[in-house]
């Protein structure tokens, strides 16, 4: 194994999927396994695929186009609204967009008539989390202005939260759809999918409090760690360790805890501050941030603590390990889903089966 790498145990994410598609079926829900925090790793789609998922979804065209090299034909769907100049890749590659711009709409609707394809669109509709989406009250004046549009099919009507604002899924905010929808039909427009959120959303529906329109989630974190971020809980079932950070040991001093000299600002701008803990055993771990997302890396040895890193240096505090520690040796990580997006898609993270998968 080459430093810093980051082990993927996918027989793990195979049984998170298989785990939440059994919940989710009894609620006639279907999920779409989200590949954005893995770069669309050729080995976490075919863990995906072996757990049961049919429908893959990211947020990036260069992704998507990933999936398809890997073969897969099935449905994908573009998580962001597209850019001017995917337009052409997005009708080629991409089965599904959410939107939410009527000049997209007319940018894609061209391009798929020049092309004599179709394209389907999910609009994406604002409850509360402020990010992107059509404020409820003018979804559907969007819907009936963008029939005029003979290439593209209106798929239904999709929502995100949890992400800009941190407002967590409800029964009443995930409604706001159901009324939408009600609203659409009674104007003679079918709305085949309520894409009802992602893995926050999941903890609503084992409540057995998501709205039975609902038709489906798009998930990756709860396939991926198992976890609900926004929520902050594990989902019932699911694992936890699918994705190991390791990182080799280039050097171990004993230093004073407190930087001497004028504080100025650390690399990124930030004034740091230090507590003064006394002279400790300090090692360095050859990753950093360009590698990893601090706050989501913890060491799985609870005698050592991170006392904070540089773009290439983890700093960690070995002193309670009493010599556990020399030059050369590899210390191991679990990561949150930050913590995995950032390994997945740095360049400088060597990516690893676990042995005996995949
Ligand atoms: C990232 C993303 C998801 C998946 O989110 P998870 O928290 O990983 O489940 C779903 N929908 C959209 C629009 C996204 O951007």
């Amino acid at each position: 194994m080459r430093y810093p790498a980051v082990e993927i145990n996918t027989s793990i994410i195979t049984h998170n999927v298989r785990e939440i598609r059994e919940e989710s079926k009894q609620h006639g829900v279907e999920l779409m396994g989200v590949t954005k925090g893995i770069l669309a790793h050729p080995q976490v789609i075919q863990a995906y695929l072996d757990g049961g998922l049919s429908k893959m979804g990211d947020a990036r065209i260069q992704n998507v186009k990933r999936i398809r090299d890997y073969g897969f034909l099935g449905e994908i769907t573009l998580l962001r609204a597209p850019m001017v100049k995917e337009i052409s890749d997005v009708v080629d590659f991409v089965d599904i967009s959410l939107n939410t711009e009527m000049e997209t709409l007319a940018l894609l609707n061209e391009d798929a008539m020049r092309k004599g394809k179709r394209h389907k669109y999910i609009v994406m509709v604002d409850v509360g989390d402020r990010r992107e989406g059509v404020l409820p009250e003018e979804v559907k004046a969007f819907v009936l202005t963008a029939q005029k549009y003979e290439s593209l099919d209106f798929w239904g009507l999709g929502l995100n939260v949890g992400c800009f604002g941190g407002v967590l899924p409800t029964k009443e905010n995930t409604g706001i759809l159901v009324t939408l929808k009600e609203e659409i039909e009674r104007e003679g427009i079918q709305v085949p999918v309520i894409s009802g959120g992602s893995t926050c959303s999941l903890p609503l529906l084992y409540r057995g409090e998501l709205p039975k329109e609902v038709t489906e989630l798009r998930v990756g974190e709860g396939f991926l760690n198992g976890f609900d971020s926004v929520g902050d809980e594990p989902i019932p079932g699911a694992q936890q360790n699918a994705f190991k950070l390791y990182a080799q040991i280039i050097e171990i001093k004993k230093r004073p805890s407190i930087p001497k000299g004028t504080i100025g600002r650390d690399a990124f701008g930030y004034v740091p501050t230090f507590q003064d803990k006394g002279t400790r055993e300090r090692a360095i771990a050859a990753v950093g941030k360009q590698d990893v997302i601090l706050d989501a890396v913890r060491p799985d040895d609870s005698r050592v603590t991170i006392e904070g890193a540089s773009s290439d240096h983890l700093i960690l505090d070995i002193t309670e390990s009493e010599g556990a520690y020399k030059i050369g040796d590899v210390m191991r990580f679990s990561l949150g889903y930050g913590g995995i997006l950032l390994a997945m898609t740095s360049p400088y993270v060597h990516k690893y089966i676990a042995k005996g998968q995949g």
